[in-house]
């Protein structure tokens, strides 16, 4: 069977820096897009702090224009998930969804984060039926309609304030008195009229039947509760890393975020390097992942001219 020298996990924009920069090193390598190519910039607006995009880029432009670039080298891509993987010996071993087994002396595990969910039985009950993760994706639907978002971050203000060009109201639901969210995304918020923030105030269960109808509230600190009718819930609490594959090969931290040698992608394994937000949970940025892919990119590199592979 063949072994290839280099297969990335991921069509980030880790992902598609490592094949970038792997094409050019004539690595020849394979990249598996994942169930969603392109990762979360393709449920992103405008993206106005990736250097060498002075009038701000639309998310999923941005990995066209990734993948694009990608494509010029000739990286072959793949549309599909690799879900299993063995890490026993010196060449790895991986396996696609469909159960294709494939072979390669490095991989590169790109796989980011996904959205995380509340927990809560109405929430999934719900679900595409007024409650959502993404606001751009199903925003439309409920335009001129009163809607909700949860969450205290950027991805949170930044839904709300997208929201806010749809529909007449857009209720912000923070769990405690303060934002996490950036001073310049707060601020549009806070000076967005159709935006009213509710703070310390958490969700005890989102109403409807056959479709979102309303939401119950709890103030945490005064035990105020309360009911206010929407149409739409969207969740935008945060994300849990893509790591499920790789759990009994890699060292993770308690939240499953791959451990790598600091300075470096390499992970416990010898030839497995992970880039972007599946090993990084403090800067996750679309310009930090693309970095980090390089990274693993010229590790994986390093590490095939040391075997002489390469
Ligand atoms: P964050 O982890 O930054 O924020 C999650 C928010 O959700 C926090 O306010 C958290 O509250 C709240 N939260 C978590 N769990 C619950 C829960 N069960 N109930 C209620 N609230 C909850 O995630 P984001 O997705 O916002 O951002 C991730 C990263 O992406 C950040 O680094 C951010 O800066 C970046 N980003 C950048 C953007 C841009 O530059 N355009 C756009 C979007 C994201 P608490 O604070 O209490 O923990």
């Amino acid at each position: 069977m063949h072994i290839h020298h280099t297969i990335i996990v991921g069509s980030g924009p880790a992902g598609y820096t490592a094949a970038i920069y792997t094409a050019r090193a004539n690595m020849k390598p394979i990249l598996y897009t994942g169930s969603e190519p392109g990762g979360q910039l393709m449920i992103t607006t405008e993206v106005e702090n990736y250097p060498g995009y002075p009038k701000g880029v639309h998310g999923p432009q941005m990995m066209e224009d990734f993948k694009a670039q990608a494509e010029r080298f000739e990286v072959d891509i793949k549309y599909e998930r690799i879900t299993q993987v063995d890490f026993t010996g010196p060449v790895h071993k991986l396996w696609t969804e469909s159960g294709e087994l494939l072979q390669a002396h490095t991989v590169i595990i790109s796989t980011g984060a996904s959205a995380k969910w509340l927990g809560l039985p109405s929430e999934q009950r719900l679900m595409n039926r007024g409650v959502s993760a993404c606001a751009v994706c199903d925003g439309f639907f409920f335009r001129g309609m009163e809607v909700a978002v949860v969450g205290g971050g950027d991805t949170a203000a930044e839904e709300a304030s997208y929201l806010s060009k749809l529909c007449p109201k857009v209720h912000l639901l923070v769990r405690k008195d303060q934002m996490r969210a950036s001073k310049i995304m707060q601020e549009r918020v806070l000076n967005n009229p159709v935006i009213e923030v509710h703070w310390n105030t958490e969700t005890l269960e989102i109403l409807g039947d056959e479709e979102v109808s309303g939401m119950r509230l709890i103030n945490n600190q005064t035990q105020e509760i309360k009911e206010i009718p929407i149409k739409a819930f969207f969740i935008a609490i945060g994300h849990k890393p893509n790591s499920e594959p790789f759990e009994n090969w890699l060292d993770m931290d308690e939240m499953g975020y791959i451990k790598t040698i600091p300075g470096t992608s390499k992970t416990n394994i010898p030839g497995v390097f992970a880039s972007g937000d599946v090993q990084d949970r403090v800067y996750r940025q679309a310009v930090t992942a693309a970095g980090s892919g390089c990274m693993a990119a010229l590790d994986a590199e390093r590490y095939l001219a040391e075997k002489g592979i390469i």
